[in-house]
C-alpha cells in the first residue's frame, strides 16, 4: 500500500528507517571488531615497557600504535612533544565538517613495574584477565580505543566530523601529552578519555594539587638545643594543626559532582644528624580539591593554618611552595561535564545498544588528562574505559570482555558524535 499514509505514520515509518539503517551500520562496524584482535593488540602493548624508567620512554609504544594504525590505512602520524617522546595522532576526516567531532585519548605511559612482579612486561590471559604492568591503566583502553578507529576505516563508515586517535605521552608524569594536544589541536567538540571505570561513565573528577611546606628553623648544636628552633618539632606542630583544624573542615564538605576533597600528608624530610638540631623540614601534600573549591581556597587554608600555629608558637617560620613534579604548565583542574551533555546521553546509549544494560553515570576516584581537555581546550571530556584491578599496583589486569565491550561502545559514540550518514 502506497500513498495512503497519514502524516504521522509517514513520520513513524521514517524514524523506523533510520533506526534500522542506524542499526546496520553499527553491524558492519561491530563485525570489524574481534577479540582476538583487541587482546592481542593489547598484549603488544603491555610487553613494550613504557614508564618513566625505560630509557627511551614512550617510544617503541607510540611506534608500534602508528604503524598498526597506518598498515589499517588509518591517517597517523607521531608527533614530537619532546626529546624521543611523541604522541599518536591520528584522524579520520568528517565528509561535510557538520556533526561533531570525537577525539579518543588514551596515555602511552604505565608506572613502573612493581618490584614484585616478575612477569609485568610478559601479558598472559587467565579467567578472563590480562594480566601485565599497564594492562588497566591504560593499554587496554588504549588499545580498544585503537581498534574501534581501525573497525571505522575499515567499515568505511562515512562521518561528516572528524574522528580523532590520540595515544599521548606522560599522564602519569606531568600530562606533556595531552597539554601540547590542548595547545597545537587538533580541537574536538568533544573527547571520551579510556581510563579503567569499570565500565561506568565518570562525567567528572576532582582536581590534584602537590604542595610543599618548607618549615625554618635555627640550627645549633643538639646539646644546647634552647640555643636552636627545631624545624622538625614546628613541622610537627603543623601537622597536628591540619588534622585537628583543616582535615575536619574538609571532611565537611561535599561536591555536587565528585567525591569529597581530600588531603594526605606524604612525604617528611628534614634534619642533618642526631646531634643537630634540625633547620630545615618539608612536608609534602597531595591535596584533591573539588569543584566548589578554589586554587586560591586551597593555598590560603595552609596560611590560616601557618597563622593558627604562630598564635601558640610565635617562632614557627614556614613558606608554602606549588610541587611541580607533577605537572607542566596547566594546573590539574577538576573535571566537570553535565550529566546532561550530549556526550553523556551518547555514551549511555552506546552502552545500552552494546551491553543490554543501563550504564552507572559516576565519578572518576583519581586525575585524569579528561581535565586539560575540558578546562584549557574547552572540548567537553569524559572517563569511560575497561574494569580490573591493581592499577599502580601488584598483578595488575583487565577484563577481556570489557575490552571488546569498550571497543564497540567507543565505535558507537563515534558513530553517534561524528554522525554516520
Ligand atoms: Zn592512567
Amino acid at each position: 500500500m502506497h500513498g495512503g499514509h497519514k502524516p504521522g505514520e509517514t513520520a513513524a515509518r521514517m524514524r523506523w528507517e533510520m533506526a534500522r539503517k542506524t542499526k546496520n551500520v553499527a553491524e558492519k562496524v561491530n563485525k570489524q571488531i574481534k577479540k582476538s584482535e583487541v587482546e592481542s593488540l593489547v598484549k603488544r602493548l603491555v610487553s613494550t615497557p613504557s614508564h618513566c624508567e625505560t630509557p627511551t620512554r614512550e617510544k617503541e609504544v607510540a611506534e608500534l600504535l602508528n604503524e598498526f594504525l597506518v598498515d589499517e590505512g588509518v591517517r597517523s602520524r607521531l608527533r614530537k612533544v619532546e626529546k624521543n617522546r611523541s604522541n599518536v595522532v591520528a584522524v579520520i576526516k568528517g565528509t561535510t565538517g557538520r556533526g561533531r567531532s570525537l577525539m579518543l585519548n588514551g596515555h602511552t605511559d604505565t608506572v613502573p613495574p612493581h618490584a614484585k612482579d616478575v612477569r609485568a612486561f610478559k601479558p598472559r590471559i587467565s579467567s578472563g584477565k590480562l594480566y601485565g604492568r599497564g594492562a588497566l591503566d591504560m593499554k587496554g583502553g588504549l588499545g580498544a580505543m585503537a581498534i574501534a578507529t581501525v573497525a571505522m576505516e575499515r567499515a568505511r563508515v562515512p562521518l561528516q566530523a572528524d574522528l580523532v586517535f590520540a595515544a599521548v605521552v606522560g599522564e602519569e608524569g606531568k600530562s606533556e601529552g595531552t597539554e601540547d594536544i590542548v595547545l597545537k589541536g587538533p580541537k574536538t567538540d568533544f573527547a571520551i578519555v579510556g581510563e579503567p571505570t569499570g565500565l561506568e561513565i565518570q562525567p567528572s573528577h576532582r582536581g590534584l594539587e602537590w604542595l610543599e611546606v618548607h618549615v625554618r628553623g635555627k640550627a645549633a648544636h643538639g646539646g644546647q638545643a634552647d640555643k636552636g628552633v627545631n624545624a622538625i618539632s614546628m613541622a610537627a606542630r603543623f601537622i597536628n594543626k591540619v588534622e585537628d583544624e583543616l582535615l575536619p573542615k574538609l571532611a565537611s564538605r561535599s561536591s555536587r559532582h565528585t567525591l569529597p576533597p581530600t588531603l594526605n600528608l606524604g612525604v617528611v624530610t628534614g634534619g642533618q644528624q642526631p646531634s643537630s638540631v634540625a633547620d630545615e623540614c618539608i612536608v609534602r601534600i597531595d591535596r584533591r580539591w573539588i569543584p566548589e573549591e578554589s586554587l586560591e581556597q586551597v593555598f590560603q587554608e595552609i596560611y590560616d593554618v601557618f597563622d593558627s600555629v604562630r598564635d601558640d608558637h610565635p617562632e614557627f617560620r614556614a613558606e608554602l611552595r606549588r610541587d611541580m613534579a607533577n605537572m607542566k604548565t596547566m594546573t590539574h583542574v577538576p573535571n566537570v561535564v553535565r550529566k546532561s551533555s550530549r556526550l553523556v546521553r551518547t555514551l549511555d546509549e552506546a552502552v545500552k545498544a552494546n551491553t543490554g544494560r543501563k550504564a552507572k553515570i559516576t565519578t572518576f576516584w583519581g586525575w585524569t588528562d579528561a581535565a586539560l581537555l575540558t578546562h584549557f581546550a574547552k572540548t567537553p571530556a569524559v572517563v569511560f574505559g575497561p574494569g580490573g584491578a591493581g592499577a599502580h599496583a601488584r598483578n595488575e589486569y583487565v577484563k577481556t570482555n570489557d575490552l571488546i565491550t569498550c571497543a564497540k561502545v567507543y565505535a558507537s559514540a563515534a558513530m553517534a558524535t561524528c554522525r554516520a550518514e
